[in-house]
């Protein structure tokens, strides 16, 4: 097989500049970058190519070098086949640029792989339907990790860590089906391709300890159910002392009355018939203390009167959301004889009107009778 020189790793001139170098290398290494790629082997050596020719490339003395003496040249100059390894932490960086601080946390484990948690940790906290409307202060109580200093976070004791009987260090294992083989992340050692032998008596082989911190966290004013509250620098510890983050998800009582929709709260309203016939204005219960609603006469079961600006805030900054009140009309369970009455006299004060069948179906009758003669 003829090897590919690094410039056609990259897909670009000899004469690229700095600038194309690196676009050509951040595309490159996103395409084969192997959380994108899992278990696939092709793509991983292509991720190493791609990597060890941008650590070339991208340096003006080693890629001088290379430009008259070829790979040869870089023999000896530090170089020594480690290419890899040796600038994964200028590697680090350029992966925090592209993929912003989620993919970091990820890929900084990768590179490292002493310890075995993530620096990122995640704790709740429940809240109050109001509380979560209108932003409240929290103590919160959390537990986080922090690395073994005895193992380094390893779990191995002194530290010292063997090579995966499993996967013989490869970190990865390679499975059968039918003609194909697969090569999958090494169950033992989890592809860090070194198992601990005796566990670290200090942390019985976990790596770290667990602590418990509190401090008065700031909810804002329109959270909701499922929200995380990212708290930078409260996560786990790191054997270099490097801190993760802190996420606060967010659960929200329900209340009896008021039910939230994003921003939208709905409240339903009973509203008796005779309200209904006369047409009313009511006072019902909102965020702000009370709301004035005209309910018209003749208005319909279901029928929504709708609030703009009334609902909560968006945590987002966008506005605030619809008040919007439901009105259910109720009819009485029973009449008294005096009320019965009074309804009967009111019926026939509507004359033809309190009949609507009727009006509609005058006539009907006997033309259906003649259908059948
Ligand atoms: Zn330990
Ligand atoms: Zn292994």
């Amino acid at each position: 097989m003829t090897e590919l020189c690094y410039y056609e790793i990259l897909q670009i001139e000899k004469s690229a500049d700095k600038s194309t170098i690196k676009k050509a290398y951040r595309k490159m290494a996103m395409q084969y970058h192997p959380d994108k790629n899992p278990g696939n082997s092709e793509a991983e050596e292509n991720f190493k190519a791609v990597n060890e020719a941008y650590q070339v490339l991208s340096d003006d003395e080693k890629r001088a070098i290379y430009d008259r003496y070829g790979k040869d040249g870089l023999e000896g100059h530090g170089q020594g086949g480690g290419f890899s390894r040796g600038g994964f932490d200028d590697l680090g960086s350029i992966f925090e640029e592209m993929f912003g601080g989620s993919f970091g946390g990820g890929s900084r484990q990768r590179q490292r792989k002493t310890y075995n948690y993530n620096l990122d940790t995640e704790t709740n906290i429940n809240l109050d339907f109001n509380e979560a409307i209108f932003g409240v202060k929290k103590e919160i109580k959390f537990k986080y990790k922090t690395a073994c200093n005895s193992c380094k976070g390893t779990g191995a004791k002194g530290g010292k860590l063997s090579t995966c009987g499993t996967c013989n260090g490869q970190g990865q294992v390679h499975m059968r089906q039918g003609f194909m083989t697969f090569a999958q992340t090494c169950p033992h050692c989890e592809g860090t391709g070194q198992s601990v032998s005796e566990k670290c008596p200090d942390c019985s082989g976990l790596g770290y300890h667990e602590k418990e911190e509190s401090f008065t966290v700031d909810v804002p004013e329109g959270v909701n159910n499922g929200n995380r509250i990212r708290v930078s620098g409260k996560g786990n510890i790191a054997p270099d002392g490097s801190r993760g983050d802190l996420y606060i998800l967010i659960n929200v009582k329900e209340d009896k009355h008021f039910v939230r929709n994003d921003d939208d709260i709905y409240l339903e309203v009973p509203i008796f018939f005779t309200q209904i016939a006369l047409g009313d204005t009511i006072k019902v219960p909102s965020l702000k203390g009370e709301i004035e609603v005209k309910i018209p006469a003749g208005a319909k079961d279901k029928q929504q009167f709708i609030f703009k600006g009334e609902g909560v805030k968006s945590v987002n900054g966008y506005g605030k959301g619809k008040f919007i009140v439901q009105i259910k009309i109720i009819y009485p369970e029973s009449l008294n004889s005096e009320q019965k009455e009074l309804l009967e006299k009111l019926q026939q004060s509507f004359g033809i009107e309190s009949k609507p069948h009727e009006d509609m179906f005058s006539g009907i009758f006997d033309t259906v009778k003649g259908w059948f003669k």
